[in-house]
């Protein structure tokens, strides 16, 4: 199955109420800690081992409603109906590509969209999730940037990509493997809710992922790779280097607060890198810009002395949007042979679900980016038009 894949629920069951929801006070209970809710569970004069089963039902049964928490009597899940809003995110369209790779658009309770990818690869099942509605940061190869910066993901909407893909699932199937922050925006420009999502990932009583299996990607935000070393979170580092100069990086990447890449290497060398634990470098290559044997060589230096491996993804393009070309194959494979002769562990990254506009760089916040070229042509579909990227109004004639 491939193609369109339209979910028979279009809009979020609370879609009535999104006007008032943003005014909605009720604390959250998917940003719950274990420890804080047994304390509200008895200050309200229940056993405190009702929070455990709550926690059971939310992160290892993945209900999607209070409702659905069958071992809890009727005062205790009308206490929690009355007192949280349950949170997360709720899928409200899908895309399935030829490679088995799954695109999900999410609904968040005001409304806005983000979007996951959930890829196999022999035993792994990765899901790529977002940290950002849009993104502050304009990578001038990246189409989540076109359409510029909404807000942040609380650590709710996190888990909740996660915990509604999981839903999606059948049981029986493999599960969730690893996860990347990979997707819409920029994991370490909201570190509390991301890191307060890895806790919840990585907490074996909620999700209880090992943290080895988690991959934080920034476009190299000195301060957030700081602030990740010191949780002291367990989770593996990407950053993204695509270029090999301070020039060719703030070229690519043209943003007020970008840091210099002195600055970037420099954290990744005192990030507390566990045993056998490595970096990952990423590097978007584009055709004439960034993929001369010269940048591979200048790569090869500026990472020597840090633990790491080099992930080359070839651009992947958006046409008519993203002004860039994806380099032939042999000056691809020149550049890893080069890196390769410099004792790098070098891998070359194609993204899957391109058929499907999932790869890296095409996340918009849109399942459908045949979409994106109608509003182009001036039809937008009856979508809001703040989920068309700049980038293709800019286009339009
Ligand atoms: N903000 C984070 C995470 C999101 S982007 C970061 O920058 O790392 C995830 C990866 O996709 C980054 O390495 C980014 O450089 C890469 N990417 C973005 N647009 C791309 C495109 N069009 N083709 C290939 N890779 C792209």
């Amino acid at each position: 199955m491939h193609g369109k894949h339209k979910l028979g629920k279009q809009e979020p069951r609370h879609a009535t109420t999104l006007a008032s929801e943003p005014q909605e006070s009720r604390p959250v209970l998917l940003r719950q800690s274990l420890v804080a809710l047994t304390a509200e569970v008895q200050r309200n004069g229940f056993p405190g081992f009702r929070a455990k089963q709550v926690y059971h039902w939310l992160y290892k049964r993945c209900v999607e409603s209070v409702e659905q928490m069958t071992n809890l009597p009727c005062p205790v899940r009308e206490w929690l109906v009355a007192s949280y809003r349950l949170g997360g995110a709720e899928v409200v369209d899908r895309r399935d590509s030829r490679d088995g790779s799954i695109k999900l658009l999410f609904a968040l309770y005001d409304g806005r969209r983000i979007e996951s990818v959930l890829m196999s690869e022999g035993p792994r099942r990765t899901l790529c999730v977002s940290s950002q509605v849009g993104c502050s940061l304009r990578c001038r190869f990246c189409m989540t940037g076109m359409g510029g910066f909404v807000r942040n993901c609380a650590s709710d909407e996190i888990v909740g990509q996660y915990l509604a893909t999981r839903r999606l699932l059948p049981v029986g199937e493999r599960p969730i493997t690893h996860i990347v922050f990979m997707g819409m925006g920029e994991p370490l420009l909201n570190c509390e809710a991301v890191f307060g999502a890895i806790r919840r990932l990585t907490d074996p009583q909620a999700i209880g992922l090992s943290p080895r299996r988690i991959t934080v990607s920034t476009v190299g935000v000195v301060k957030g790779i700081r602030r990740l070393g010191e949780a002291n979170l367990g989770v593996n580092l990407a950053v993204s280097l695509n270029g090999s100069t301070e020039d060719e990086r703030a070229r690519l990447m043209p943003f007020r607060r970008r840091d210099r890449l002195d600055d970037v290497l420099e954290a990744c060398r005192r990030f507390p890198l566990a045993r056998q634990h490595r970096i990952t470098f990423e590097y978007v290559l584009l055709d004439g810009i960034n993929d001369s044997p010269q940048d591979a060589r200048r790569v090869g230096k500026l990472l020597s002395g840090i633990r790491c491996k080099i992930n080359l993804i070839p651009f992947n393009p958006v046409p008519g949007v993203l002004p860039f070309r994806r380099p032939p194959q042999r000056r691809i494979e020149r550049f890893r042979e080069i890196l390769l002769e410099m004792n790098y562990t070098v891998n070359i990254r194609y993204s899957k679900g391109a058929d499907i506009g999932a790869a890296c760089g095409q996340l918009a916040g849109h399942a459908d980016a045949q979409l994106l070229y109608d509003a182009r042509g001036g039809g937008e579909a009856g979508e809001p038009s703040a989920s068309v990227p700049r980038g293709a109004r800019r286009t339009e004639r």
